[in-house]
C-alpha cells in the first residue's frame, strides 16, 4: 500500500480533489492522507464542498487563513513540515496554483517527498499574478506532472521538464462535471428563488487579485456588470475577497444581484443555465464551456487559451469600457466543437499513474 498526502485548501482544489479521491481509494493500492491547510475556512468556500461532493473529512486540518502570501505560506509550511516528517508518505499530490500547492510542493521537496502535481503546464505569462509564481515554481519542483491539455503540456517541454515525468490525462473538473451533472441538473430551487428564467440571465464572478485590488479596474468591472444588468438580470455570487474590496473602494452594485457564495451544485444549475457567463475565474470559464455557454473572461489573458481559439471564450480586461458589449455580443453566440479536456477520465488514469 502507498501513502500520498494530498494538500489542498482553496475552493477549486475540492473541486479537484472529488474525482481523484473516489479513483484513488477505487484502485486499492492507495491510501491518501487528505489536509486541508485552512486557506478558504468559511462554510460556503469549503465545507459546502466536502458535503456535497462526497469528500472524506480531512484527516488533517492546519487551520491556516489569511494573512498575506508570505505569512500564509510560511505558516503552512511551518506545520506541514512536521506533518510530513510523521506521516513519510511516498508522494505528496497537489492542485493547481494556490499558496496551498506551492507550500505543498515546498515542504515535500525539501523532504525529498516526490511531488505530484494536477493541473500541471498553465501559464498566463504574467508574473504579476500570485498564481502564476505559484504554478511555475510547483511545476519545476515536481516529480510526476499531470497535464490538462496540449497547451499546458507544450509549455512544459518548451521549459524544459522531462517528457517522461509529464503525462497528458485531461481535465480533472471535467471529470467533476460529468460525475455530478445529474444532480446539479435537479437542481432547481435557486433559479426559483431568484426568479431566473433559464437563457435569459448572465452569471458573473469575480475575484483575481488584479481585478479586486485595483480600485480603477474593480470600478471599470461594476460598471460594465451594471450596463449588463440593465438589459438582463445579472447574478454575482460574490467572494469573500471581492466583498471587502468593494467596500475598500466604497463601490457597490445597484441591478445586479450578488448573493452568497453558491456550493458546487448551486452553481453548476446556474453556469448550464445562463445566456453567458462573466469571468475571471478559470475553472468557471471551463465549465462554461462543458456546458456550452458563452463566456467572457475578465482578464488581459486566459490561461485556456483553447477555448479562445474554439470561439467559446473572448477576453474583455475591465477597462475602457469594453465589459458590457463583449457580454451582451456574446450572448447567442456558439464557438467550435471539442474536445480539448479529455474524455472525462482525468482521475482514474491520475490513479493508475500513482498506484503504478
Ligand atoms: N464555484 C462555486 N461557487 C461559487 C463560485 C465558484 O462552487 O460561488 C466553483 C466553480 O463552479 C468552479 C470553482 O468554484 O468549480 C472555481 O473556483 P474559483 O473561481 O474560486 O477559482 P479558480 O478556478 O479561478 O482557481
Amino acid at each position: 500500500m502507498k501513502t500520498v498526502v494530498t494538500v489542498v485548501g482553496a475552493r477549486p482544489q475540492f473541486i479537484k480533489v472529488a474525482p481523484v479521491s473516489r479513483a484513488l481509494r477505487l484502485t486499492g493500492g492507495v491510501n491518501e492522507v487528505l489536509v486541508h491547510t485552512g486557506q478558504h475556512f468559511d462554510f460556503n468556500m469549503s465545507d459546502v464542498f466536502f458535503a456535497e461532493l462526497e469528500i472524506d473529512p480531512p484527516d488533517h486540518l492546519l487551520q491556516v487563513g489569511g494573512g498575506g502570501h508570505g505569512a500564509m505560506t510560511g505558516s503552512m509550511m511551518q506545520k506541514l513540515e512536521p506533518l510530513l516528517q510523521e506521516l513519510a508518505p511516498d508522494a505528496v499530490l497537489v492542485y493547481g496554483d494556490t499558496n496551498s500547492t506551492l507550500a505543498g510542493a515546498l515542504v515535500a521537496a525539501k523532504l525529498h517527498v516526490p511531488v505530484v502535481h494536477v493541473e500541471a503546464g498553465l501559464r498566463s505569462f504574467n508574473r504579476a499574478m500570485p498564481e502564476e509564481i505559484n504554478r511555475l515554481m510547483t511545476d519545476h519542483l515536481a516529480s510526476i506532472l499531470f497535464t490538462s491539455t496540449d497547451v499546458a503540456t507544450e509549455n512544459l517541454m518548451r521549459e524544459g521538464i522531462s517528457r517522461e515525468s509529464v503525462h497528458q490525462v485531461g481535465d480533472v473538473m471535467f471529470d467533476s462535471a460529468l460525475l455530478f451533472a445529474e444532480r446539479a441538473k435537479a437542481r432547481n430551487a435557486l433559479l426559483v428563488e431568484l426568479a431566473l428564467e433559464p437563457g435569459r440571465f448572465v452569471l458573473a464572478t469575480v475575484h483575481r487579485a488584479e481585478n479586486t485590488d485595483d480600485p480603477e479596474r474593480l470600478r471599470a468591472l461594476v460598471g460594465g456588470l451594471e450596463q449588463v444588468a440593465a438589459e438582463l438580470p445579472v447574478i454575482l455570487p460574490l467572494h469573500p475577497r471581492t466583498r471587502n474590496a468593494l467596500a475598500r473602494a466604497g463601490l457597490s452594485f445597484e441591478r445586479v444581484r450578488t448573493v452568497e457564495p453558491l456550493g458546487y451544485l448551486d452553481m453548476v444549475a446556474l453556469e448550464s443555465q445562463a445566456a453567458a457567463i462573466a469571468t475571471d475565474s478559470g475553472g468557471v470559464q471551463k465549465e462554461a464551456f462543458f456546458y456550452r455557454v458563452p463566456c467572457v473572461t475578465l482578464r488581459d489573458e486566459t490561461e485556456w487559451v483553447e477555448l479562445v481559439e474554439l470561439g467559446w471564450n473572448r477576453l474583455a480586461p475591465p477597462r475602457d469600457g469594453g465589459v458590457a458589449e463583449a457580454v451582451l455580443s456574446a450572448i447567442g453566440t456558439q464557438g467550435t466543437d471539442a474536445a480539448p479536456y479529455g474524455s472525462g477520465n482525468a482521475a482514474g488514469a491520475i490513479a493508475e499513474v500513482l498506484a503504478g
